[in-house]
């Protein structure tokens, strides 16, 4: 270094701060006899002092230094982002506080171990495949990587990498950051598996082919070894509606389990009864949850444990979770987890399994609601298939039926016209023989009246008698005949019906017998008579017909005679009542038949068509007629006529 002379100003910067600090007492050597080693000697003591503070300076700046690097260990330090720096090989080289809590391993011991210890055999190849990329890049790369910590907690990360030169060795190292990303990769598969099993309904045409859809879906999320849905059924048991990887021994153990009859976690589960023993496996809402069935199942009291099925622990399956399947009607039965190892479902685990519960109970009922709902469709189905069958074979019969009907119908039509004809020829043939026979018993009358006039002298006793006899024939005979001329009249020569008050011919034929019934000293009364479309004379022929036999057929008591009438239920019914003889009722139909008497002529003069003659006139009428009657105290004769207005 080259010296300044005094003379050349005031030194500036460090020497002119060390010429300051000579020229204090005390600093200054004084060398009087030799000015030019007094003048070395000057410079010596400002290079020292300069040497001096040149060492104060790079000690102020190593202390900054140090502070820095305090600094900045301390921030890497207790930075709450995990860091990491992993050599070429995957050696940990350098990590944070957070890292080493993340991993769960002291920091020191974290130091030179091989990362890989903390990746599964399927995380390695993608995890030293993305350090390589790191490596060789000049930018931060992402990632993402499944690793299990020295606590053995599966745990998510999300990495960003950056590759670093190390000063020393000046080999470039990979420095990552992991984010633990578990809990929001975890609700992402829940989320998943949410709206996965919520799909699956609309998917799945059937109740089967949907829960086995859904007992996949669970099993695949949660890993377990072997799942089964049981159902409540119509008699009680809960066999398993659709399972994974149980053995076919187990199912069968399982599927006779009654809910009133058996006891098993699954049951009390089901049925929300638990036991006393049951307090450590029961959560808030209402699930099951072991973590090892075997040292549960030997804590148990030994008469639960008696009467406990215990299918689970029989099959080796240690963690064990049931979790009731709820819908708006109660519980419809459970999801049953099962796996051979221990602490296989975590509280967590299990309640979220209970928040999918809800979804599958109600797409159940809809199922179950949709095949209840098809089975009475069926049966409607087959009803109406039914009904239509019937009405099919009625509709035949009816067919039938009609054709047969129409056939006797035809029958009946052409039989009346045949009965109308033949009636027509016989009432034809009944008054021309009636009528011409008139003219020849005329002629035996004549006759013989003549010989009775032209021949009394020579008639002796007998002689008269026979003539009387065949007098009273012939008589008897035109009386016959009249009355079969008014019977076969009857149909052919009626009148046409019109509005007559029947007081008119009961008065008529009651003028017609005034004798008769004077002779017979009858006391003959009355009702009022309505007014009926009829044929007159015909009812002056009725009431003549009924009254004179009610005069003939008299007993010895005053004769009393009343013809009566009322109005029922759609017609008029008229009477005439008397007091005479009677008639055994088994006679009642007999009489009104063509020359049916029931007295012999001398007894009681007639020619037994009085009755045929007025059955046919009520008939004509649209009416009917009848008679009451008790042998001894008299005979009531009924007919009846329509009302017009019915
Ligand atoms: P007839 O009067 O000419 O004998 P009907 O046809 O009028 O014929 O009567 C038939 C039979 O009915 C009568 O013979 C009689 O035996 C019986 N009969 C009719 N009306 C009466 C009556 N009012 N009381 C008792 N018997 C009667």
């Amino acid at each position: 270094m080259k010296s300044t002379p005094h003379s050349s100003g005031p030194p500036k910067g460090l020497r002119g701060r060390a010429e300051k600090a000579l020229a204090k007492p005390g600093r200054r050597i004084e060398l009087m006899h030799e000015p030019d080693v007094q003048g070395l000697a000057h410079d010596l003591q400002v290079h020292e002092i300069e040497l001096e503070m040149q060492n104060e300076e790079l000690r102020r700046t190593q202390e900054a230094f140090e502070a820095a690097r305090d600094r900045f260990a301390d921030l890497y330090d207790f930075a709450p982002l995990p860091l990491l720096t992993l050599s070429e090989g995957g050696e940990v080289l350098e990590a944070n506080l957070a890292a080493a809590s993340l991993l769960a391993l002291a920091r020191k011991h974290l130091i030179h171990q091989k990362f890989s210890r903390f990746l599964t055999a399927e995380a390695r190849d993608p995890f030293y495949s993305y350090c390589r990329q790191v490596l060789q890049s000049e930018i931060r790369l992402t990632g993402e990587l499944t690793l299990r910590n020295a606590a053995g907690i599966s745990l998510v990360a999300r990495l960003e990498g950056i590759a670093a030169e190390d000063p020393g060795t000046h080999k470039r190292n990979c420095r990552l950051s992991l984010i633990d990303i578990t809990e929001r990769k975890e609700a992402e598969r829940r989320r998943d598996l949410t709206s996965a099993v919520a799909a699956l309904f609309a998917q799945k045409a059937s109740i089967s082919e949907y829960l086995h859809s859904v007992v996949q879906l669970v099993q695949q999320w949660s890993g377990c070894q072997a799942l089964g849905i049981r159902l409540v059924n119509e008699q009680q048991q809960i066999p398993y509606a659709a399972w994974a990887d149980f053995e076919p021994g187990f199912i069968e153990l399982e599927n006779r389990l009654s809910l009133q009859h058996d006891d098993c976690c699954c049951i009390r589960a089901i049925a929300q009864a638990a036991a006393s023993s049951d307090t450590t496996l029961v959560m808030p809402h209402g699930s099951y949850r072991c973590d090892n069935a075997r040292v549960f199942a030997e804590q148990m009291p030994p008469p639960e444990m008696a009467r406990c099925y215990a299918a689970c622990v029989k099959f080796g399956f240690a963690s064990v979770a049931i979790v009731p399947i709820h819908c708006r009607e109660g519980i419809l039965g459970a999801i049953h987890l099962a796996d051979r190892r221990t602490g296989q479902f975590p509280p967590g685990l299990v309640e979220f399994v209970e928040t999918l519960t809800p979804l599958i109970g109600e797409a159940v009922r809809r199922f179950q609601a949709e095949a209840e709902l098809a089975k009475h469709r069926d049966h409607l189905q087959e009803l109406v298939a039914q009904r239509t069958r019937e009405l099919e074979a009625a509709n035949e019969q009816l067919r039938k039926e009609i054709t047969h009907r129409k056939v006797a119908e035809e029958t009946l039509l052409r039989t009346a016209e045949d009965l109308k004809r033949s009636n027509l020829d016989l009432e034809q043939f009944g008054y021309v023989a009636s009528h011409d026979l008139q003219e020849p018993l005329r002629a035996v009358a004549g006759y013989v009246r003549l010989l009775e006039h032209r021949f009394p002298e020579k008639l002796d006793a007998k002689l008269r008698e026979y003539i009387a006899g065949a007098a009273d024939g012939a008589t008897r005979m035109e009386g016959l005949i009249t009355d079969l001329l008014t019977f076969s009249r009857l149909s052919t020569g009626g009148r046409r019906f019109v509005p007559v008050e029947l007081g008119a011919p009961l008065n008529a034929a009651l003028r017609n017998m005034q004798f008769s019934i004077r002779a017979a000293k009858a006391a003959v009364t009355s009702d009022p008579m309505p007014t009926l479309p009829v044929d007159e004379s015909q009812m002056v022929q009725l009431f003549q017909n009924l009254i004179a036999n009610a005069l003939k057929f008299r007993s010895e008591r005053p004769l009393e005679i009343h013809i009566g009438s009322r109005s029922e239920e759609g017609r008029w019914v008229f009477w005439v009542r008397d007091n005479g003889i009677g008639i055994e009722a088994q006679y009642f139909e007999r009489i009104f038949q063509v020359f049916q008497r029931l007295h012999t002529r001398n007894k009681y003069p007639g020619t037994g068509i009085g009755l045929a003659i007025c059955k046919k006139i009520v008939e004509r009428h649209g009416g009917k007629i009848w008679v009451e009657s008790q042998p001894g105290q008299g005979s009531t004769f009924y007919f009846s006529l329509p009302q017009p207005s019915a």
